[in-house]
């Protein structure tokens, strides 16, 4: 279980058990800042809604952690 439960409904969410200690490349790569690590766990999360959907935080992530949850009208 992860310690802070993420939501499930926010357009980018984070394996917490895949994401590394110490890394912060999907957060360097967001061009909007939507992604922080968390202060408890140290993990990635999305920490505001907003999301252009560009990819960069899932393609660049070592470990396969990110998933960019594309809305079905984007496909
Ligand atoms: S898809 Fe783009 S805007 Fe959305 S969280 Fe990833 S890098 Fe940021
Ligand atoms: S790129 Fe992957 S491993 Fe690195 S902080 Fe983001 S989710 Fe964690």
């Amino acid at each position: 279980m992860p310690l802070v439960p993420q939501r499930a409904d926010v357009p980018v969410t984070v394996d917490e058990s895949k994401c590394v200690d110490g890394c912060t490349l999907c957060v360097d790569m967001c061009p909007l800042d939507s992604l922080a690590l968390h202060p408890e766990t140290g993990k990635a999360y999305m920490h505001v809604d907003e999301c252009w959907y560009c990819g960069p935080c899932a393609a660049r992530c070592p470990t396969g952690a990110v998933t960019v949850n594309m809305p079905y009208l984007l496909r």
